[in-house]
């Protein structure tokens, strides 16, 4: 699925994920917009979590989307900051980034 973020057309500034009212100008008359495509500012991982299994660590990243709000993807393989990357939503809704 495609990532959706929201657009105010009142003060034209992009959120995500998306808000009841805008936290600039305080509207709440939103335009959604598709972001594909980001690049990539920072990589994490997670390796301490819960039930996890030796080897099943979480890579994150925190992408700039080419609509402008940050956000946190789960990455499908490695990237390192200042790729461009794809991005998308999979069947849980999280944000994959793909180099
Ligand atoms: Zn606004």
């Amino acid at each position: 699925m495609k990532l959706t973020v929201f657009h105010c057309r009142q003060c034209g500034t992009v959120h995500f994920p998306a808000r009841y009212r805008c936290p600039h100008c305080g509207a709440a008359d939103w335009e959604e917009q598709v972001t594909e495509a980001g690049t990539v500012e920072e990589t994490t991982v997670v390796r301490h979590r819960l039930g996890a299994q030796p080897g099943e660590d979480v890579h994150l990243a925190t992408v700039r989307t080419t609509a402008g709000p940050v956000v946190i993807a789960r990455l499908d393989g490695a990237v390192h900051p200042g790729d461009a990357v794809s991005l998308e939503l999979d069947d849980a809704m999280r944000i994959l980034a793909r180099a």
